[in-house]
């Protein structure tokens, strides 16, 4: 192994005072405009349609008049023109690439990775690593497959890094996470990336073993957790149940985004070395200042491969005010779930995040899964389903909670205990009323 500690440890570029970032990043933003403006069809024509050009964009005000676009519009030209290349990849026939599929609720679309980008995003994502605590030597387990766009990253950063690698058999779809154990039992890894939901099914699966999770993670120093929002209460949890140094959640999409909290664990600090995140008003569109809630939207600054300007991720996130205790400057977000999500109760907006950190607060709660029901019409209360808990006073804890809602989120509530929620609802937080009402009779 070639590679030493010294040689691969990030630099001290998320130290740059703030005025230095927003140089580098918008010249990196302006270079890239310029790219798209004369290389890809897709930009030229959105940009000469809001009548833009790109030697007009000189601040980011001038860059948040730039129409912003999201799967919907994707999917649209990819079934207009009949290919998966309809002209925001940038596309160089003789360098070797990789094409992965996003798929998801809205439907699946195709990325174009060319070396560059691998090379470009994967260093990226090394800092993203190490903050975690993974170092050359280390073993680790990586759960994204081989299609993944995750996985294209990480090949990159394991070569930089030297470490090992350990892939257990099988997606990272809860019925796996029998190999899953039995893979970290025999392999003993030191490092875990893994997606959240994968290792709730996991803690789930030690459970109807009757086998300790803390002696299957036993040899894990810490794990990178990405896929859901965690509250600051279950990763608390988490970290007791599993026995691990500690855990950290990572935030990205394959079209550009990478965020990763570090050991102060108050947000994501947002790498602007590969992406520039706007939170714009979903009415009105305009850039949302720190603290207020909004559409994320992004912007890759990676200049090869598929290249996403201000695109609509569809998810409600938040910038946060003021600065880290860790000392890097780079900026926090926070992602709280996707806008679909988002309920309307009697004037307040909700999403089930919010929900969550108020079930947190009730140790019998912490990690348990529950469920928003969403109702067609107008909704006045929040109705709760919540997997009974293993030990308290239900009728106290149900008190506890409406006391919680009431306070912190300003709704009133009705809750429901289920023996155990629906495998198919498993992860799912809004559940339509119908369905709900359908699975009851
Ligand atoms: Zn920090």
């Amino acid at each position: 192994m070639k590679s030493s500690a010294r040689h691969v440890a990030p630099d001290a570029m998320d130290r740059w005072p703030e005025e230095r970032l927003a140089r580098f990043q918008q010249r990196k933003i302006q270079r890239l405009l310029r790219h798209v403006y004369a290389r890809l069809p897709f930009y030229r024509q959105r940009l000469a349609r809001a009548k833009i050009h790109p030697d007009k964009v000189k601040t980011l005000s001038d860059f948040a008049r730039i129409p912003t676009f999201s799967k919907q519009d994707v999917l649209h030209e990819i079934k207009r023109q009949g290919r998966f290349d309809f002209g925001l990849e940038t596309i160089e026939r003789s360098a070797p690439a990789v094409l992965c599929m996003t798929s998801g609720t809205l439907g699946s679309c195709f990325l174009y990775l060319p070396r560059k980008w691998r090379a470009l995003r994967g260093d990226s994502l090394l800092r993203a690593y190490w903050w975690a605590g993974l170092r050359p030597g280390m073993r680790m387990l990586m759960a994204a497959p081989g299609w993944h766009s995750l996985a294209v990253q990480e090949s990159r950063l394991i070569e930089r890094l030297g470490v090992s690698y350990v892939v257990p058999w099988g997606t990272f779809l809860p019925r796996n996470a029998g190999n899953f154990i039995d893979t970290i039992s025999d392999a003993r890894p030191d490092f875990v990336s893994i997606f959240l939901p994968m290792l709730y099914a996991i803690l789930a699966e030690c459970r109807r073993r009757g086998v300790n999770p803390a002696e299957v993670f036993r040899s894990v120093k810490s794990i990178l957790a990405v896929g859901a929002p965690m509250t600051p209460r279950s990763r608390q949890q988490l970290v007791r149940e599993l026995g691990v140094g500690d855990i950290f959640e990572g935030l990205g999409n394959p079209e550009g985004l990478t965020a990763m909290e570090c050991a102060s664990h108050c947000g994501h600090h947002i790498f602007v070395d590969c992406c520039f995140v706007e939170i714009i008003d979903p009415k009105s569109g305009a850039p949302l200042p720190a603290g207020q809630r909004g559409n994320v939207v992004i912007t890759t600054l990676i200049p090869h491969g598929s290249i996403f300007l201000r695109y609509d991720t569809e998810d409600l996130g938040t910038i946060l005010p003021g600065a880290c205790a860790c000392g890097k400057s780079w900026p926090r977000m926070e992602v709280y779930d996707r806008r679909a999500n988002e309920l309307q109760i009697s004037g307040q907006r909700i999403v089930p995040y919010d929900v969550r950190v108020c079930l947190d607060e009730l140790p019998e709660l912490v990690n348990l899964p529950f469920a928003v029901v969403r109702s067609e019409t107008r909704m006045e209360r929040l109705t709760l389903l919540i997997q009974k808990p293993a030990s308290g006073n239900l009728e106290e804890i149900q008190v506890r909670i409406a006391n919680l809602l009431s306070k912190q989120l300003n709704v009133e509530a009705t809750q429901e205990w289920a023996e155990e929620l629906p495998q198919r609802w498993k992860g799912v937080t809004v559940i339509e009323e119908k369905d709900w009402r359908g699975a009851r009779v």
